[in-house]
């Protein structure tokens, strides 16, 4: 069972434009957790869904190719940021070694292996592609921690303890690398924020057909136009 509700559309892809199947998923909290709805069906009463309200939901920006795609731009993206870190003095990376559980942590610290330089970081870079491609896997979040140990001054990144607090490891990692990731997205074309999905408002109109609009009030209409019947494209 799905926690979402679905709206069954057609999008075009903001990458290479092609009109794909695509669901957007929202949330009406009256409605039945798991329903499921093709663009302008009408809506049972029974379902619970209202009138006159709104509701928040999303869609994947990208057809399934460029997803893909948009996947290793992000990794490869990610390695040529953090190998400018490096070259920058302000990140520092070590090689995981094999993991030995029952080393006391102090011995472990004396042992660490020596930083890498920034040059280093590319064949990372070409393997964790290559393996991304080799599998056809989808990686949303950022590579090498699998295999590098970071941190930023003498602060370790730590993925597993993630606190969001401002002076972690992780937080300055992400606030030194984010808008490096972001230029080099948007300089290949993508979307520069680094988000996949697009935000849509799900209501019902006064016919209590399904209706789908993206944030600009745009309706998206069956054949995957909006509106007027302009394709959107980036
Ligand atoms: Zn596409």
């Amino acid at each position: 069972m799905s926690l979402f509700e679905s709206v069954f559309v057609k999008l075009a892809c903001q990458r290479c434009g092609k009109v794909h199947d695509s669901v957007v998923r929202f949330r009406s909290y009256s409605g039945r957790a798991d329903a499921e709805y093709q663009l302008m069906e009408v809506a049972s009463r029974r379902d619970g869904l209202r009138v006159g309200e709104v509701w928040e939901g999303n869609a994947d920006r990208y057809c399934d190719t460029c997803y893909f795609e948009w996947s290793i731009a992000q990794a490869t993206a990610a390695y040529e940021a953090l190998a400018e870190l490096i070259e920058r003095g302000l990140v520092t990376a070590r090689e995981k070694g094999p993991t030995v559980q029952t080393e006391p942590s102090s011995a472990q610290a004396e042992q660490s292996p020596p930083p890498l330089p920034a040059s280093a970081i590319n064949a990372y870079a070409e393997e964790y592609v290559t393996e991304l491609r080799k599998q056809g896997g989808i990686m949303v979040t950022m590579p090498y921690f699998e295999e590098l140990n970071l941190s930023v001054g003498d602060q370790p990144v730590e993925t597993e303890e993630i606190t969001l607090e401002v002076d972690d490891g992780w937080t300055k990692f992400l606030v030194l690398i984010d808008p490096l990731l972001s230029d080099r997205m948007a300089k290949s074309g993508w979307v520069a924020d680094g988000c996949t999905w697009e935000d849509f408002n799900v209501s019902l109109d006064n016919d209590r057909r399904i209706i789908v609009e993206d944030m600009q009030g745009r309706r998206l209409n069956r054949d995957g136009t909006r509106g007027d019947g302009a394709r959107v494209s980036q």
